[in-house]
């Protein structure tokens, strides 16, 4: 008796693409990650064998996971950014491609960074990316205990613990930056949402709502945080803020309100996604 023909990878990629492709824009890209996790492998090493060898069981069950429109970063348990590997899970903000532009304009404006603030780490991917740039030390603050314990692993993995510190640190809450100290270069990810917008059910049902969310006008925390940033800068230093796209003009005018000279960065998708105040 022969054995039905198995699929094989490079057909389980095809087939699962198809079916993912109903709703997420990057489909194909979904299926091979997902495929080199169920192989146990590296996605460069899959596609050289995905010729021959067979579909393994667990792929079904990761394509049934995204068809749910689970994050893959979520699946897989890692992300991506700024060409390290950062772990992931559902207590963070999963590290995006837009906002590689602020590690992008540190590392260009402030390559000798002495001491960095990342206020609202998550998993602590902007901090440590510019930290393992420029050798220098730095703070991570958050407000979820659950983040912090996800950015202190990312340190580990990137064998950065001896150069960072992490603070819980809520800064909707007096008197948040008195003990931090001061800083060469801050960054900041805030929440930046407006309360009633659509999110993709991707980020809706999956990320931290409190990572997203920033009251009605997506500003509560660039209200809350401006005025607080000349008090961690050291003299000449710089705060790198990410945006919304259409919040450019609303923030800076709220940073010159604070006497920021401020500049403009923008994404892969040349739309405004970080302002640099000095
Ligand atoms: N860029 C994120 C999104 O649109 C929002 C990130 C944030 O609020 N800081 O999903």
């Amino acid at each position: 008796m022969s054995e039905p023909a198995a699929m094989t990878v490079a057909e389980g990629i095809r087939t699962a693409a198809e079916s993912l492709s109903a709703f997420s824009e990057t489909a194909r890209l979904d299926a091979e990650l997902l495929m080199a996790d169920a192989l146990g492998i590296e996605r460069s090493d899959m596609l050289l064998r995905a010729m021959r060898d067979a579909v393994p069981p667990s792929f079904a069950g990761l394509v049934e996971r995204r068809s749910r429109h689970e994050p893959v970063a979520h699946i897989l348990g890692h992300q991506e950014f700024f060409g390290r590997r950062f772990k992931v899970t559902p207590d963070t903000l999963i590290p995006r491609g837009d906002s590689e532009v602020l590690v992008e304009a540190a590392l260009e404006l402030k390559p000798g960074a002495a001491c960095v603030l990342d206020l609202g780490t998550g998993t602590g991917a902007l901090l440590l990316s510019v930290i393992a740039e420029t050798g220098g030390r730095g703070v991570g603050t958050d407000r979820s205990p659950a983040a912090l314990g996800v950015a202190h692993d990312n340190a580990d993995l990137l064998d950065l613990e001896d150069r960072v510190r992490f603070h819980l640190l809520d800064w909707r809450q007096e008197g948040w930056a008195g003990e931090l100290g001061r800083f060469d270069l801050i960054l900041c990810n805030p929440p930046y949402v407006e309360e009633s917008a659509a999110l993709d059910p991707d980020v809706r049902d999956h990320e931290p709502h409190g990572a997203l969310f920033a009251g009605v006008d997506g500003l509560d925390d660039y209200r809350i945080l401006i005025p607080q940033l000349r008090g961690l800068m050291e003299d000449g230093a710089l705060a790198i803020l990410e945006i919304g796209h259409e919040q450019a003009e609303a923030v800076s005018t709220l940073a010159q309100t604070h006497e920021f000279a401020v500049s403009l960065r923008r994404d892969l998708a040349n739309r405004p996604r970080a302002l640099i105040l000095t």
